[in-house]
């Protein structure tokens, strides 16, 4: 029988954390929220949120919102899942993918894009200064460089070591929240009622070179539909894209599920295709129009980071398997 979402187990305060002045809780509360909201992925979420913040609260858009905030996370080197000082693909070059979308299903991505330290920024330039939704490789780098963005060598000297000791045994093994995936995803309502979302990442480390995950994929790594709600996703990225992850929680919103409901049945889905594989770590996170949010994934230590006006806090995702 299939586990509902009751099934979901609910793991105890976030710990080892240095989150001076922050609460943590232990669930996704399902509390509407008044004004505007911003959360976002695993613990990096809550850097991301501090600047995304004042632009909310200073009656600033949830584009420009999410936007600035995943930027942070980008330009961080000691992140290693996500632009500068990313993890490389297996020979060694880091390339990253990147998706955003806004109220009104206006969105732009790229995929596969090397030597840029924002692709975000990039997508949102697709989104806005071209006919189409996606540029990938040397096309998107192309782009970027007319648009005015810097080339930078995004490979650190430790991800080179890494690199370097990781050739050694070539074992490509996804583990389950252990850096080798840790997207940055942010979703915000602002104080218009207006919803967007953005997404970007190294992707999986050590991956094929070419290979692209969900983050740059509209309906996987991200959806927002003005109408409903928002959703985005994190984790091994070809079980997102094999449920169409973000759009399917957010048709289950339009359907009447709570933001968490929704999350918990799209890890669910992804568990009833995935039978025979383990450690498969999957996240989503939700939030409704209304100022309703909820998280869920696969295995206990995934986190959301939550911001408004009344809570700034990092929740401890309910996860499906122990
Ligand atoms: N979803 C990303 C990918 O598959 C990885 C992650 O979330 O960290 O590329």
């Amino acid at each position: 029988m299939k586990k509902d979402r009751r099934s979901f187990i609910r793991t105890g305060m976030v710990g080892g954390l240095s989150l001076a002045g922050m609460a943590c809780s232990s669930s996704a509360q399902e509390e509407t929220m008044q004004g505007p909201i911003v959360v976002a992925t695993w613990d990096h979420g809550v850097q991301s949120n501090a600047v995304s913040w004042p632009i909310l609260a200073g009656g600033g858009s949830s584009l420009d919102a999410v936007e600035q905030g995943v930027r942070v996370v980008e330009s961080d080197p000691n992140g290693t899942t996500v632009g500068l000082g990313g993890t490389p693909d297996r020979e060694g070059k880091v390339t990253l993918d990147a998706c955003i979308m806004n109220h009104d299903s206006q969105c732009g991505a790229v995929a596969f894009l090397q030597d840029i330290e924002h692709p975000i920024s990039v997508a949102r330039k697709v989104m806005e200064e071209t006919p189409h939704v996606m540029l990938a490789g040397a096309g998107a780098y192309q782009f970027a460089r007319e648009q005015g963005f810097p080339k930078r060598k995004l490979l650190t000297e430790k991800g080179e070591a890494d690199w370097k000791e990781w050739l050694k045994t070539s074992q490509y093994k996804p583990k389950v929240n252990v850096e080798n995936h840790d997207t940055i995803s942010a979703l915000a309502l602002d104080a218009s009622g207006q919803l967007a979302g953005a997404c970007t990442t190294s992707g999986m480390a050590y991956k094929m070179h070419g290979r692209v995950g969900d983050s740059p994929i509209i309906g996987a790594s991200l959806f927002v539909d003005g109408d409903v709600g928002a959703a985005c996703a994190t984790g091994v990225g070809e079980a997102i894209i094999r449920v169409a992850g973000s759009a399917l929680v957010v048709e289950l919103m339009r359907q009447g599920l709570s933001p968490e409901e929704a999350c918990a049945a799209a890890v669910q889905r992804i568990a009833d295709k995935h039978k025979s594989v383990e450690d498969l770590q999957v996240g989503f996170i939700a939030l409704s129009k209304n100022g309703v949010v909820g998280a869920a994934s696969m295995y206990p230590g995934f986190t959301m980071a939550v911001q408004s006006a009344t809570r700034s806090d990092l929740v401890n995702a309910p996860s499906l398997k122990g």
